[in-house]
């Protein structure tokens, strides 16, 4: 039995408008206060502009909800225009920072690069990265998409250093499963789940490869959140729709019930 604490991520992604997401993260807030959810992490990922009241929230309630960004600029500051730091947002207490979520690397043309200049940009400032990886829909059809997704898991933790990469969240995004309500197999996600483990091992030690925690992400529901939770090496999951239904959210968390 894996002592990896699950974690169960909302990409709430560029929706709900301010006072939706206050709204949104009380209802969150009663719905797991009324139970011991201890056994599960429970994160918002909201855009920037939602940061300040989530904080105000979750530290004035006590809650334990986390929460974190959905991108951080690979620099600390400066002339950037439109960007968003991570001593920025360290002082907003984010916990969390998506990193190369897949449509980050379509629409803003982020490489390997940039994905690990920001992986060690969130380090810096003391951000837990949740490292998104996984293949396109064309990948997958040319049966790569293992090899796909570990070299984009090399790329991002080139010359990082064994003591920030124990810390890291990884989480298996395939393309073709985001947003399309096609959710991988839990058999496949347990395949490329397993891959970045064994990579982890290879790249730093077995020790830590086994504390790291593995994420599937791609229309995951709670009627397929437990079979996918059922499998050794899927850790939890980063939820983008299905996380800006507060019971549907909840659900999800509760995936044990
Ligand atoms: C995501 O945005 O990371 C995601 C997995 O979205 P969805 O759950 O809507 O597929």
């Amino acid at each position: 039995m894996s002592e990896r604490l699950p974690l169960m991520a909302g990409n709430w992604k560029m929706n709900l408008n301010h006072l939706e997401a206050i709204q949104h993260t009380q209802k969150l807030a009663f719905a797991l206060a009324d139970k011991d959810y201890d056994a599960v992490e429970v994160a918002v990922l909201t855009p920037f502009t939602d940061l300040r009241s989530v904080q105000t929230l979750v530290d004035g309630d006590k809650l334990k909800i986390k929460y974190g960004s959905q991108d951080i600029s690979a620099h600390d500051s400066g002339a950037y225009t439109g960007e968003v730091s991570g001593p920025m947002l360290a002082k907003l207490k984010c916990t969390f920072a998506v990193i190369g979520h897949s449509e980050r690397r379509q629409y803003h043309g982020e490489n390997e690069e940039i994905v690990n200049a920001k992986v060690k940009a969130a380090y810096r400032s003391g951000i837990t990265p949740i490292l998104c990886v996984g293949e396109p829909l064309e990948v997958r059809k040319a049966g790569t998409h293992v090899e796909h997704t570990l070299a984009q898991l090399d790329g991002a933790l080139a010359e990082v250093p064994a003591a920030h990469a124990a810390s890291i969240v990884v989480a298996y995004e395939p393309v073709w499963a985001i947003g399309t309500g096609e959710v991988a197999t839990p058999e496949d996600a347990q395949e490329v789940c397993a891959a970045i483990r064994a990579r982890l091992a290879e790249l730093y030690d077995a020790e830590l490869a086994e504390k790291v925690r593995i994420l599937y992400g791609g229309s995951v529901k709670s009627s397929s959140a437990a079979g996918l939770m059922a499998k050794p090496d899927v850790d939890g999951a980063l939820v983008g729709g299905a996380s800006l239904d507060a019971e549907e959210f909840v659900k999800i968390v509760r995936y044990r019930e």
